[in-house]
């Protein structure tokens, strides 16, 4: 029987592989800094209102496009970020997840034959989502160690073709936080190609140096910019699948059909828990924020150690590095070898930086990411994992 070209084209996560290598080969003692997802709890009003409104019964479907508790909270949160009013009814669509959202955002906005601008390296979803709507990503490179853009690059993959442009901000795989230089350039080109802006805003609570600036901010940039965000990273909850989309009423629309035939919806009980969520106060971002800075002073002071290079993220929750000096030291040929190395020989699970770009080996073959949104316990016991890599290294 038939397997559709696009679903065979795909290939299998690299990330979900690296944890099951870690438990088939260290399954009592090994670590896994590979997949982006906290093993510390969530907070506790916000699990205690998941439970209550199971128990109120809140168990059927919810309006498709969220319920009107939690849009309101969105828009109330994002009003307050954006400094101007959101409409929830006009401008708000819940999904499952910001991964939905943003495959409602790119399916409902490009046609066959349409090209994405998506910079590399990537958060992995974004290629296929594009792909499913039938339209050809260009692939434009960040630069390390500060992972800048070239502008001349950037103004090469617009064209007449051009749909719209991904930008993940702060960015995964590289904490880089885009500046506000950058961003108003990227607005210059959409308002020249008549592009879209399609935001990947998860990560917008956990910056540690410089500022978040959500691109619909921007001068004329409300009218062109999808902003994604979601409750996964905020509020350690990734199994939940809670993400939105805000973004202009007409654009709305037609994502809220798309989202109607791809999920329908999401999780009833847990819209309510992420009204409360979105509703607790600053202390609790600031801590988060605080606490995620230690972790990852602290990973990037260990990674060091051991023979790993990067600046400390500026953002988000992974430490993209530069493993040159280990490579050589170990006498291996590139990351995936060295990651394979990491997660059989050392019990510790990274990801090669390689599977973060399109042309399968040729960037990022001396890059390897680590993650942080781990309990400072669980860092802690990859220091002397990390020890042992040294001593062979050495
Ligand atoms: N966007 C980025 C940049 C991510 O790194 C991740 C998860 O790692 C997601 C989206 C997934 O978010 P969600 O759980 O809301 O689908």
């Amino acid at each position: 029987m038939q397997i559709a070209r696009i679903a065979a084209g795909f290939t299998d996560s690299i990330i979900r592989d690296m944890t099951r290598q870690i438990a088939l080969y260290h399954p009592h003692d090994g670590i896994n800094l590979a997949q982006g997802f906290p093993d510390f709890a969530a907070p506790e009003e916000v699990k205690r209102a998941a439970c209550e409104a199971i128990m109120a019964d809140l168990n059927q479907y919810a309006i498709t496009w969220g319920t009107p508790l939690l849009r309101q909270a969105i828009a109330d949160r994002t009003s307050e970020a954006w400094g101007r009013e959101i409409d929830p009814d006009r401008e708000v669509t819940v999904c499952a997840g910001s991964t939905e959202a943003m495959f409602v955002a790119i399916m409902a906005t490009v046609n066959p034959g349409d090209e994405v601008v998506i910079f590399a390296p990537f958060y992995e979803n974004y290629w296929p989502d594009t792909i499913l709507a039938g339209a050809t990503p260009r692939f434009v490179y960040l630069h390390p160690p500060d992972w800048h853009i070239n502008r001349d690059e950037l103004r090469r993959a617009f064209g007449p073709r051009t749909r719209g442009i991904v930008v993940n901000t702060p960015h995964n795989p590289t904490g880089k936080v885009y500046s506000q230089d950058e961003l108003l350039f990227i607005a210059q080109l959409c308002h020249e190609y008549n592009a879209w802006c399609y935001t990947d805003e998860i990560y917008e609570h956990l910056v540690y140096d410089g500022r978040h600036i959500p691109p619909a901010t921007l001068p004329g940039m409300a009218e062109r910019t999808i902003s994604i965000s979601g409750l996964s990273k905020t509020f350690s909850v990734t199994g939940w699948r809670l993400g939105y989309a805000v973004a202009p009423p007409r654009v709305t629309l037609a994502m809220r059909k798309v989202h109607d035939y791809v999920t329908c919806g999401a999780a009833h009980p847990l819209q309510a828990a992420g009204a409360a969520a979105l509703r607790l106060g600053p202390e609790y971002f600031e801590t988060l924020r605080r606490e995620y800075q230690e972790r990852r002073d602290f990973i990037v002071g260990a990674l060091h150690e051991a023979g790993f290079r990067c600046d400390p993220p500026a953002g988000a929750y992974y430490a993209m590095t530069d493993a040159s000096r280990v490579l050589e030291g170990l006498g291996l040929n590139d990351d995936r070898q060295l990651s394979d190395y990491l997660v059989r020989e050392i019990g510790l699970a990274t990801v090669p930086g390689s599977s973060f770009y399109p042309d399968s080996g040729e960037h990022g073959r001396r890059e390897v990411r680590f993650v942080f949104c781990k309990k400072m316990e669980t860092l802690r016991q990859a220091v002397p994992l990390l020890q042992r890599l040294r001593e062979r290294v050495a």
